[in-house]
Formats: C-alpha cells, sequence, structure tokens
C-alpha cells in the first residue's frame, strides 16, 4: 500500500469512528430526553394519584359527616315521636290521665317503665358494637380453618384489609365489616349483628307491647260528637296519634316475627335472602340446610348470651364433619343392599 492510500484509508476510519461516536451521542441524548419525559409522567402520575387520594379522603369525610348528621337526625325524631305519642296520653284525657288522677300507681309503674325499656333498647341497640371485626381475631379464625374446614375462599375486604370471617359482612354506611351481619337498619342508623340482635329483638319486642297498649288507650279515648267536623276538631290528635300507632304496629310486629324465627333456627336477614351470594351457603346441595342451626334450645342460647368461643368455622367445620358421615354411612349401606340383591341373585 503506497502512503497515500494509507493516509486515505486512515481519513476514512477515522470519519467512520466520528460518526459512530455522533451517532451514540444522538442515542444517549435521545435516551435522556426519553427518560427525563418518564420521570416527568411518573411525577405527574404520583401527583395525580395523591390529588385522587386527597379527593376520595374528602369524599370519605363528607360522607362520614352526612351519615353521623343522619344518625342524629333519625334517632331524636324516634325520641320525639315517642314522648310526643305518650305526652299527648298523659295530657288529655285518657285512661292514663285517669289513672294519674286517682293514683293508680301499678297501672303508671306499668305503663312508664315499658316506655322505658322501649327507649332502653333502642338507645342500647344504637351504641352497643354490633360486633365489628378485629385483626386478632381473624388470625385465631384462619387456624381454625386449617382444621376440618372445606377449601372455601373467605372474601378479602379492601376497605378493613382483612379476611373476613365466615357470617361477616362490610356496612358501606358504618364502614366496618361486623360479625354475623344481620342487616344495616336505616331506623335505628346502625348494624345489627352479632353483639346487639338481640337488643333489637328486644326492642321491636317492647315497643310492639307498648304500641299495643297505646292503642287500647287511644281506642278508648275517643269522644263522640253529632257533627263530624267537631269529631274530626277534638279528635285530631287521636287520629294522627292512631295512625302512627297503627302503622309502627304492623311494621314492629312483622319485624319482632322474622327475628324472632331467625334466632330459633340461628339464621341472619343476609343469610336467608342473599344465600345465592354467600360463598359457605351456595356450595351446600340442599338449600334448606343450614349449617349453623343446631338445636332450638342451643340457638336461643347462643342468640340471649352470644357465641363466647363457639366460633361459626367450628360450628361450620363440625357440621360439614358430620354431614361427609352420614354421606359415607348412606353409600356404604347402599352398598351393602346391593351386595345382598346380588347374592340373592345368585341363590
Ligand atoms: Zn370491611
Ligand atoms: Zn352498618
Amino acid at each position: 500500500m503506497s502512503d497515500k492510500e494509507k493516509i486515505i484509508s486512515s481519513q476514512s476510519s477515522s470519519d467512520e469512528y466520528i460518526s459512530k461516536v455522533t451517532f451514540k451521542k444522538k442515542i444517549i441524548n435521545h435516551s435522556a430526553n426519553e427518560i427525563k419525559k418518564l420521570n416527568n409522567q411518573t411525577a405527574s402520575d404520583s401527583s395525580s394519584k395523591e390529588n385522587t387520594s386527597i379527593e376520595l379522603n374528602i369524599f370519605n369525610e363528607e360522607k362520614k359527616k352526612f351519615f353521623n348528621c343522619k344518625k342524629i337526625c333519625v334517632r331524636t325524631a324516634h325520641l320525639l315521636l315517642v314522648l310526643f305519642v305518650t305526652g299527648n296520653l298523659f295530657f288529655q284525657n285518657t285512661k292514663l290521665r285517669d289513672a294519674l288522677i286517682q293514683r293508680d300507681y301499678v297501672y303508671l309503674f306499668c305503663f312508664v317503665s315499658l316506655t322505658y325499656s322501649s327507649l332502653l333498647f333502642f338507645f342500647l341497640t344504637c351504641f352497643k358494637n354490633p360486633g365489628y371485626v378485629e385483626k386478632q381475631q381473624v388470625e385465631c379464625r384462619r387456624n381454625f380453618q386449617n382444621d376440618g374446614l372445606p377449601n372455601i375462599k373467605l372474601r378479602f375486604c379492601t376497605y378493613c384489609h382483612l379476611e373476613q370471617p365466615i357470617r361477616s359482612r362490610h356496612c358501606e354506611e358504618c364502614r366496618r365489616c361486623v360479625n354475623k351481619f344481620d342487616h344495616h337498619c336505616p331506623w335505628l342508623e346502625t348494624c345489627i349483628g352479632e353483639k346487639n340482635h338481640k337488643y333489637f329483638w328486644l326492642f321491636v319486642g317492647t315497643t310492639n307491647i307498648l304500641i299495643c297498649w297505646c292503642i287500647e288507650i287511644t281506642w278508648s279515648s275517643f269522644v263522640s260528637y253529632s257533627k263530624w267536623s267537631t269529631w274530626l276538631l277534638k279528635n285530631l290528635l287521636f287520629l294522627f296519634d292512631a295512625q302512627v300507632l297503627v302503622i309502627s304496629f304492623f311494621l314492629t310486629l312483622s319485624l319482632f316475627l322474622i327475628h324472632t324465627y331467625f334466632m330459633i333456627t340461628n339464621t341472619t336477614t343476609w343469610e336467608k335472602f342473599s344465600r345465592k351470594n354467600i360463598t359457605y351457603l351456595k356450595i351446600l346441595k340442599n338449600e334448606s340446610n343450614n349449617p349453623f342451626h343446631q338445636s332450638y334450645l342451643k340457638n336461643v342460647y347462643l342468640f340471649l348470651f352470644g357465641p363466647r368461643d363457639n366460633t361459626w368455622e367450628n360450628v361450620y367445620a363440625a357440621f360439614f364433619k358430620s354431614n361427609l358421615k352420614e354421606s359415607n354411612m348412606s353409600n356404604n349401606n347402599s352398598e351393602n343392599e346391593v351386595q345382598v340383591k346380588i347374592e340373592k341373585t345368585k341363590h
């Protein structure tokens, strides 16, 4: 190779080198720009996430305030309604007023104590913890699940961040998971669950008896007039009382009967009416099967005095084991019957 050729080749290689370097620089610049863009994007994403979480918090706070306000209004309305109806019976010309004038203390004591118990059970249901699910309790129950329970996927509550135990459900208004969830009562503005179900039943029962008594007093207090317009004017307050009382009578009576049935059979409103949506009940072949029913007396005892150590996972596992035994027994019996039939045909 001549000197000229050598110079040309070296020049060409250096040009190639320069072009490669510039190309690499371009790539580096481009990737740096991309990274900058991505960084900007992630920053904007995180800021938008922060914004949405702040908005959610504000929304939750507003929701909380609304529910708290609703609670106060509904409970005050109940208290005022009870005081108005019973007060009306005290101050008008009624049997109750006669008892007050004649100093019939037994009659008065019975009426006042019944009103007091109705209000007491109302407020006990409202202010008692309905049985909110605690994280420690979930850990305890998970151990039971490994021992005997069939493979059921327990629901995970994303709001409370816990695995929901059997018979529990998340209440959107109370914003908590409730053990042995029955329903969220709009009149008491609280959940009815494992720990306050008995107070609710007692409230409905005592209120129903009180309403019956009030209807009897109101009915006997109507004053007859020849002109219907004067009759209407003179009996206006009694008419209002009668309307409220008759509606409340049917409502409380139906609730009392339904919840007495739930108490005796160990079921809940949610389990009764949403059976197809509940995983641990869906898998049972027989729809009339209630895995939590033990004996009627024990059901009533558990309802009134609480489940204590008797966790529902245990009861459910025991039901499954006994069912498996029964199905095995029936299978064995049918096999024996088949064998006997075969032997008979052989003879
Ligand atoms: Zn929850
Ligand atoms: Zn609730």
